[in-house]
C-alpha cells in the first residue's frame, strides 16, 4: 500500500494508528444489523448449514470407528460447554463493570481428533472432498452405509489423491490426521510460527509437512502452488473456503443444544454474547454465521485478535478487507499465538460476515498468558496462548457501555446475561510444552 493511500485511509479511520502502535484496542461495529437484513449478504442460508450437519451425521458411524475416543458422543466431534463460575468471579473483580452474568468456556480445545476449533471445518472439507471423490467414481452409493470408509479398498482409492493446505499449526494438523488416516496422501505447508510438536505429530501420520521461514500468507501460497501443478491434488484454501466455513457453522446449532440441556435461556433480557478468536476469519466467522442463525438477533459475536496480528479487525474497519494486511500499516505479525499469526484476512469471511460480527478487540501477548494461568488456577482447564485470547472478552464489553446502551443492555441485563468464551485449542499440547506456558 502507498504511503499516500495510507495517509488517506488514516484520516477517515482512526483507529488505525492504535493499530499501528499495537496498544490494546477495541471497536464495535456501527456496520452490525439484524439476522434477516444480513443474511443475503453472507451468500449462505440455513439449507446450507442443515447440509453440513446432514455430511457430518452420515460420517459418524465412520468416525466412531476411525477414532475410537468419539465413541462415545457417537461419532460426533463435539466439544463440552462448561460453566467457569469462578473464573467468571475473578473477571467480574478485576475489570467489569458489574456483575457479568452467566460465564461459560466452550472447550473446542478438547474436541476429539485434533483437539483445536480446526476438528470442526478442517476435518469437515475433507470428509466432503472424500465423499465426493468415492461417489463420483461409483466406490459409494448414496445411502450406503459410510463404515465402508474405514475399509483397504477405500484406503487404497484415496491414496491415488493428495491434499494439500497451507497452516499456522492447527488447520495441518486436522486436515493431516483426517487425510492420512482416510488414505490421502496429505501434503501440509507450515509457516514460522508452526510449533515443532504439531509438525511432528504429523510426519508420525505419514503427513508430507513443508516448512517455511515466512509467515501464513507465504505457506498458503505455496501450497496452492503446488496443488495448481498437480491435477490429483486437492487444495483446502483456508483463505476462501465456503466449505471450512460451513464445517465451522455446524457449531450454532450444537450450542442451542447443550444450552437447552443446561437450561439456559437466549432472549431479549437474557442475551448471548461468544468471544472468539481470530486468525484469517473462517473458524469464528463460520461459527458466529451459526450462532446467528441459531440464535437470532440476542447472540452477539466479538472476535479477538493479537495486538500483532489484527488482520480481521483491519480488513473489517477499513473495509478493504483482504486488500489490506497487517504489514501494511507496520504491524509485525509476530505473537506467541501460533494459531492467530495471520497478517491478511480471508477474502471471503469479512465480506459475507461484516454485518454480523459485533465487533473487535486486541489482546497483547502478556495479558494471554496471564489470562492462560489464571483460567488454569481457577478452573484447572488448559488451553493455548490463541485460546486464551478470548478469556479478556468478558471485561471488554462490560467496560464499553457506548456500545451496549443502544443495544438497550443495561448493567441489569448484563448480570442475567451469557458469556461463552470460546477457547479453540490447546488439548494436544504436549505437557512439557503446556508446563512453559503455565511457570
Ligand atoms: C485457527 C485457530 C483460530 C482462528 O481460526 P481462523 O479460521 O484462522 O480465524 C483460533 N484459535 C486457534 C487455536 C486456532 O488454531
Amino acid at each position: 500500500m502507498k504511503q499516500k493511500d495510507l495517509v488517506q485511509l488514516i484520516s477517515s479511520r482512526p483507529l488505525i494508528r492504535e493499530l499501528q502502535k499495537m496498544t490494546e484496542v477495541s471497536w464495535f461495529n456501527p456496520d452490525e444489523t439484524n439476522v434477516a437484513t444480513a443474511l443475503p449478504y453472507v451468500g449462505l442460508s440455513q439449507q446450507d448449514v442443515r447440509d453440513a450437519s446432514a455430511r457430518l451425521l452420515r460420517f459418524a458411524p465412520y468416525i466412531k470407528k476411525a477414532f475410537p475416543d468419539t465413541e462415545k458422543n457417537g461419532g460426533i466431534i463435539e466439544s463440552p460447554l462448561v460453566r467457569v463460575p469462578i473464573l467468571g468471579e475473578a473477571l467480574a473483580q478485576q475489570g467489569s463493570n458489574g456483575p457479568l452474568g452467566n460465564v461459560f468456556i466452550k472447550l473446542d480445545s478438547h474436541l476429539p481428533v485434533s483437539g483445536s476449533i480446526k476438528a470442526r471445518g478442517g476435518i469437515y472439507e475433507v470428509l466432503t472432498h472424500a465423499e465426493t471423490l468415492a461417489l463420483n467414481s461409483g466406490l459409494l452409493t448414496p445411502g450406503e452405509d459410510y463404515t465402508k470408509f474405514f475399509s483397504e479398498p477405500f484406503r487404497h482409492f484415496f491414496s491415488q489423491y493428495r491434499i494439500a493446505v497451507g497452516s499456522t499449526g492447527n488447520l495441518g494438523l486436522s486436515i493431516g490426521i483426517m487425510g492420512a488416516q482416510l488414505g490421502f496422501r496429505v501434503s501440509v505447508h507450515m509457516s514460522a510460527d508452526a510449533r515443532e510438536w504439531k509438525k511432528a505429530k504429523l510426519r508420525e501420520h505419514g503427513v508430507d509437512v513443508i516448512e517455511y521461514e515466512q509467515d501464513y500468507g507465504v505457506a498458503v501460497a505455496q501450497g496452492r502452488k503446488q496443488a495448481e501443478c498437480d491435477p490429483g491434488c486437492f487444495f483446502i484454501d483456508d483463505e476462501n473456503s465456503k466449505t471450512l466455513f460451513l464445517g465451522y457453522s455446524v457449531a450454532g446449532e450444537r450450542l442451542k443444544m447443550q444450552f437447552s440441556q443446561q437450561g439456559i435461556v437466549v432472549d431479549k433480557a437474557h442475551p448471548l454474547f461468544v468471544y472468539l478468536p481470530c486468525g484469517v476469519g473462517g473458524g469464528p466467522g463460520g461459527v458466529a454465521f451459526g450462532l446467528k442463525l441459531a440464535f437470532g438477533d440476542h447472540v452477539h459475536c466479538i472476535f479477538a485478535e493479537p495486538t500483532h496480528s489484527p488482520s480481521m479487525f483491519l480488513g473489517v474497519y477499513s473495509g478493504l478487507h483482504d486488500g489490506i494486511s497487517v504489514q501494511d500499516i507496520g504491524v509485525d505479525n509476530k505473537t506467541a499465538a501460533d494459531g492467530l499469526a495471520v497478517g491478511r484476512p480471508s477474502g471471503f469471511v469479512g465480506r459475507a460476515m461484516e454485518r454480523m460480527i459485533d465487533g473487535f478487540y486486541t489482546i497483547n501477548d502478556e495479558r494471554m498468558l496471564e489470562w492462560l494461568k489464571l483460567l488454569n488456577e481457577c478452573e484447572n482447564i488448559q488451553v493455548e496462548p490463541s485460546a486464551a485470547a478470548a478469556i479478556y472478552g468478558p471485561q471488554v464489553v462490560s467496560q464499553h457501555s457506548r456500545y451496549l446502551r443502544p443495544l438497550g443492555i443495561s448493567p441489569a441485563t448484563l448480570a442475567q446475561s451469557t458469556h461463552v468464551i470460546w477457547a479453540t485449542g490447546g488439548g494436544m499440547v504436549p505437557k512439557q510444552e503446556m508446563d512453559k506456558y503455565l511457570v
